[in-house]
């Protein structure tokens, strides 16, 4: 009588980010989230990595909505592409909470998408998504409007928990909806999508709003300017640095683009309150005494072009930072971008700053539970399946442990990885057929897949290097007339391969004279010809792919 129930993870599973979860039943779809990633030092140029959506590409139209349950870029952040690649006409409605979807329109906006439908959805209200009805459970994380999605269907329910914490005393006051967690769990959660991030850190996680007074406490014992980095969507954090400097007398100045206009956006929906007279512009900054200043700015991973990385290398438009200031990193480092981070804290001690961070004083508190809350989130909910998200493999499977551990039976939890469905029927539950997943490259704003010519250039010319063939050949037979030039940059192994330069001469004009044989003379040709015949030259002799650029010049 009922039909199949399939959730499929495009991204989550088994690394952190680019989150994105397809939730089918007879032949319609919600898709949850629409996050990006971040880039590894490996992908070189690249700006930004999305999830490969292209399951959803044939099946644009079973698809009843998008959910988005928080406002975070492994979240939110893929979605201007995801529109624009599936044609933002051909998706009905996007549902999330009222600053998510602030969020979400300011990104669409960037991106020129205006036509597309967003709808606020209160916690606790209901809709109906075709053969789902979709509700919204309020939860707490480092960003306010934070929901859990549960999907019902004549199944039975889906709960995916989105990203969260039990925070019993968050800033704002409004703890998760633990009461409704409790019915969901008693009505009966087919299965449970949950957060995996803090599933080695043991006991509860310290509450958001711990870290106020021990920021106060730092900002007590500094005497000059004090620069504060955060995530600039993490609003509730920079409330408390707001509270802390008004404790102090001193005034507040926004740094970073989305600084500014994420806490533009966190005041104009009440999230966030700064008292009359406290923000001075960027362009005041130097016109306050040193101790009457805290600057709250974006950088806190260490990204190239943000504002604190600029400050670091003496290079920010307004801030120039000095002996006795001191920069403190509310914020801790994705995995990942630990050394980007190192090398901008090292640059400020190189100026002159001291520099806090969590390690040195708890400014920081994380925004996903720990084991104990996610034995609770288990415990509340009571799944009859579990599919553990949002975590790589080590977090996943210690997730399945906690599972097990407070009664879960093994056969029933799902250790999923990114493309693999869990297909769920009045049979029981099981993993599908791989469906196509990975990661799509964004490089500036265009589309690209890995195979994409520049990322494969710049990662030939970063681990290779470039060899530059000058090769001089007479107009009337195409022959070799002049000793072959060869530059060569960055390539490794040249030491102790001295003879290679004299090969590669004897190289070039054989392949030109086996191009003059087969009576080969245009120029371009001749270009491609030489490359081909070069590369592969190289590669015996060195085992690597240098790029080969030849440049024929007639006489
Ligand atoms: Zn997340
Ligand atoms: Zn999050």
């Amino acid at each position: 009588m009922s039909g199949t129930l399939r959730v499929l993870p495009l991204g989550g599973l088994g690394e952190i980010g680019k989150n994105m979860t397809v939730v089918e039943y007879d032949g319609r779809i919600v898709v949850v989230d629409v996050g990006l990633r971040f880039p590894t030092a490996d992908m070189l140029g690249i700006d930004l990595v999305l999830p490969d959506f292209s399951y959803l590409r044939e099946r644009v139209d079973d698809i009843e909505a998008i959910v988005v349950t928080h406002g975070h870029e492994d979240h939110l952040g893929a979605l201007p592409w995801v529109l624009r690649e599936l044609g933002a006409d051909r998706i009905p409605v996007v549902h999330g909470g009222p600053l998510t979807l602030a969020m979400a329109r300011s990104k669409l906006d960037e991106h020129r998408l205006r036509d597309v439908t967003l709808e606020d959805l209160d916690v606790g209200e209901r809709v109906e998504l075709g053969p789902f009805e979709l509700e919204l459970v309020h939860m707490t994380h480092s960003i306010p409007d934070s929901c859990a999605v549960a999907l019902r269907t004549e199944l039975g329910t889906v709960l995916l928990t989105g990203d969260y914490k039990f925070d019993q005393t968050p800033v704002d006051g409004q703890p998760a909806d633990v009461a409704r967690l409790a019915e969901l769990g008693s009505e009966g959660v087919l299965l449970l999508c949950g957060d995996s991030t803090n599933a080695d850190r043991a006991g509860f996680s310290p509450s958001e709003s711990g870290v106020g007074p021990h920021l106060e406490e730092v900002f007590a014992r500094c005497e000059g300017r004090i620069v504060v980095t955060s995530f600039a969507s993490n609003i509730h954090r920079v409330q408390q640095v707001v509270d802390a400097a008004d404790a102090l007398g001193r005034k507040v100045a926004l740094v970073g683009r989305s600084m500014r206009k994420n806490v533009n956006i966190g005041r104009s929906l009440g999230h966030i309150d700064v008292p009359q007279g406290m923000l001075v512009q960027p362009r005041e900054i130097d016109d306050l005494p040193d101790d009457r200043l805290v600057i709250i700015s974006t950088g806190s991973q260490g990204e190239p072009l943000s504002a604190l990385r600029r400050m670091a290398h003496n290079d920010h438009p307004r801030v120039r930072l000095h002996d006795g200031d001191t920069v403190v990193f509310s914020a801790t480092p994705v995995p990942g971008n630990e050394r980007a981070v190192n090398e901008t804290v090292d640059r400020l001690y190189h100026i002159g700053c001291d520099v806090i961070t969590a390690r040195d004083a708890p400014v920081h508190a994380s925004g996903h539970g720990f084991v104990e809350e996610l034995k609770l989130m288990l415990n509340l909910v009571r799944p009859r399946y579990v599919l553990p998200v949002h975590g790589d493999h080590k977090r996943i499977h210690l997730h399945s442990r906690l599972a097990e551990a407070v009664g879960i039976a093994s056969k029933d939890i799902f250790r999923g990885e990114n493309g693999l469905p869990l297909d769920i029927d009045g049979r029981g539950a099981r993993f599908g057929d791989h469906e196509r997943s990975g990661m799509i490259f964004v490089d500036g704003v265009d589309i690209g897949d890995p195979a994409d010519v520049a990322l494969r250039d710049r990662r030939m010319l970063s681990a290779d290097g470039i060899l530059i063939v000058v090769a001089t050949v007479g107009e009337q037979d195409g022959r070799s007339v002049a000793e072959p030039e060869l530059i060569f940059r960055g390539v490794p192994f040249l030491d102790g391969e001295e003879d290679l330069e004299g090969e590669l001469r004897g190289a070039v004009v054989a392949s030109l004279a086996r191009c003059a044989d087969d009576r080969i003379r245009e120029v371009d040709l001749l270009q491609q010809e030489l490359h081909d015949d070069l590369a592969a030259f190289v590669y015996d002799r060195l085992r690597r792919r240098p790029m080969v650029l030849p440049v024929v010049v007639e006489v």
